[in-house]
Formats: C-alpha cells, sequence, structure tokens
C-alpha cells in the first residue's frame, strides 16, 4: 500500500500542498485531478522522491520515500515516473530506449519483453525508428513503454495521453491500464482529462487549494457531485436551486415553471448541447435538435 501521511509542501513560502493523507492499495489505478496549477504534478513528484517534504510521511509498503537531502540518488528500483517531459533518447530506436535498462545477459528475454511493450504502447510500425523522427505523441507513448520495462510496483504518469491524438487515444488508453491491472501494477495518474479517469481509476482525488476537497470511486463523484469544481470535470452542467443537473439531466418540453431563453446551439455528435440562460445564469440542456438563438424555452428536470 501507499500511505501519505499529513504531507505539506511548498516550493517557496507559499504552500502547494496542505496536510494531504490518503492511500492508494496495491495494483489500484488512482487518479489526481485539478485545475491546472492545483499542484498534480508536484504530488507525483513529491511521491516519487524528487523533492524534500516540508512536513509528513509517504511510504510504499515499508520503505519511506526520501527526498534529495536524504537520498544520493533519486527514486527507487520498484517505483517510474513519466513526466510531462519525457527524457528520451533521440538517436536510438524506439526498441532501444525501452530495451535500455534490460539486462544485455539474456538476449531472448531482452527481445521478447521488449516486443511486448511495444506492442502495449501501439507503436510496432515504429519499433526501429530513431525517437527523433517520432511525433510527440509517439514520444510519449515510448517514455511509458520504457517505464514499464522494468516491471516497476508502482507507476505514476503525468497527463499520459495530453500529446497523443484522438485516432490513438482510445485504444492505446485500454492497452495500456488494462496491462497495469493484468500485471497488479499501482498506478497513479494525473489528469485533466475525465476520459483517462472514469472507465479506468479505480477511486480519484480532486485537488483544490492546496487540499483534498474529495476522494471516491468515479462513479460515486459523477452521480453525487459536491461542489460545481467536480461537477465541471465531468461535463457541462447547470445549478437550479442550489442543485447540480448534467445537461442529460434537464428536458425541454413544452409546459413548465421552469423558463429559459437559448443563447446558442452546439453539435455533440449524437445530440445538440443548448446554451440557455436561466434566472441570470447558463443553462446547458441536451436535446435532439439544435433550435433558433433568443427563442424561449421550457425545461422540467428529468428525475
Ligand atoms: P498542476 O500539475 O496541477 O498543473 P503543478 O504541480 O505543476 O500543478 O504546480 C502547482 C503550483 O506550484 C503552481 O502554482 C506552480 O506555479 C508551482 N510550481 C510548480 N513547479 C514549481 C517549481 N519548480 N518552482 C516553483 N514553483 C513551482
Ligand atoms: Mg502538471
Amino acid at each position: 500500500m501507499l500511505q501519505i501521511k499529513n504531507l505539506s509542501f511548498g516550493y517557496t513560502e507559499t504552500e502547494v500542498l496542505s496536510q494531504l493523507d490518503f492511500t492508494v492499495g496495491v495494483g489500484e489505478n488512482l487518479a489526481i485531478i485539478g485545475e491546472s496549477g492545483s499542484g498534480k504534478s508536484t504530488l507525483l513528484k513529491l511521491i516519487y522522491g524528487e523533492y524534500d517534504l516540508e512536513q509528513g510521511e509517504i511510504f510504499w509498503k515499508d520503505t519511506k520515500i526520501l527526498g534529495p537531502k536524504f537520498n544520493l540518488v533519486i527514486g527507487y528500483d520498484f517505483m517510474k515516473y513519466v513526466s510531462q517531459e519525457f527524457d528520451l533518447m533521440p538517436y536510438i530506436s524506439v526498441e532501444d530506449n525501452i530495451g535500455k535498462f534490460l539486462s544485455r545477459f539474456y538476449p531472448e528475454e531482452k527481445e521478447k519483453r521488449t516486443k511486448e511493450l511495444v506492442k502495449v504502447v501501439e507503436l510496432e510500425a515504429f519499433a526501429k525508428t530513431k525517437v527523433k523522427n517520432l511525433s510527440g505523441g509517439q514520444k510519449q507513448r515510448v517514455a511509458i513503454a520504457r517505464a514499464l520495462a522494468k516491471a516497476p510496483e508502482i507507476l505514476l504518469l503525468d497527463e499520459p495521453f495530453s500529446h497523443i491524438d484522438n485516432f490513438k487515444k482510445q485504444s492505446l488508453r485500454r492497452s495500456v491500464f488494462n496491462y497495469l491491472k493484468q500485471n497488479g501494477i499501482t498506478c497513479i495518474v494525473a489528469s485533466h482529462d475525465k476520459n483517462d479517469v472514469l472507465g479506468f481509476a479505480d477511486e480519484m482525488i480532486v485537488l483544490h487549494h492546496q487540499k483534498i476537497i474529495a476522494k471516491d470511486t468515479p462513479d460515486n463523484l459523477y452521480n453525487t457531485p459536491k461542489s460545481p469544481l467536480i461537477a465541471a470535470f465531468f461535463g457541462e452542467f447547470s445549478l437550479i436551486n442550489d442543485k447540480i443537473y448534467y445537461a442529460h439531466q434537464l428536458k425541454i418540453v413544452e409546459q413548465s415553471d421552469f423558463k429559459a431563453t437559448v443563447k446558442r446551439s452546439y453539435f455533440n455528435g449524437q445530440t445538440w448541447l443548448i446554451e440557455a440562460r436561466f434566472n441570470e445564469q447558463a443553462l446547458f440542456i441536451e436535446h435532439h435538435n439544435a433550435l433558433e438563438n433568443g427563442s424561449p424555452i421550457h425545461f422540467d428536470i428529468i428525475a
């Protein structure tokens, strides 16, 4: 189990993270979400041992994670960290980058393992390509495969699919997260993309103003968001009598006590998102077609 106990940290006098407490079970996938600047990357770096804590402790099983003041070489063999900058060797091939830290005394094993990981990140067609000739998203995939090469017990991923285009993203997410689950690798993912979280995280943490404001399953946080900030992570929502409703929980009807005025319609694929004004506030409703700007509507809440 990973244990974070009463952790506080700031780069300067100002605290970035204050008194965090949480645990992550072995083999679990934990998502860390929060606005830009909320401290997601900082938290991953602290877990990795990149900085000294101002206060608190971090343990992986019985090992206390130490920062640079107490540890000559940053990091531990059981933990890998894929940062937002991936730090690869540009002049050697994809497979050589991945296999670089595997023992050359077991060439067959090394080749098998490298092949397996090239497949996990779906880079079979580029195995022999020099990394300098890859796109940003392809480099990101090499960095993930390299982190997995020596079978870490725990993997820290910082916005792991941020550079990867939408054509590839979904299948890559499934491939990587399924691989981690199958191999019992504990995983902590910092993300601002709900698609990294919804189908994959066992639990999620929401960071806001130096604190954890929620820790629960994606299911619970989606269905009963305790604050607009949490709802905003999942989608467009409206506040009606201080309650939060997603766009699909409201419905346009012939008659009701709720009246609004259409502002704009946005094509969503399956439906349209109607932006309207209701009591001087923005209101979002899913609808099967676009509506004329300025037209009056009535809406209801779907139970
Ligand atoms: P996130 O990953 O959620 O966007 P970060 O952890 O990168 O947030 O940043 C949290 C806060 O710490 C921000 O206010 C950021 O400006 C500050 N910060 C991040 N890295 C450094 C650094 N190396 N030195 C000083 N301040 C930093
Ligand atoms: Mg970050």
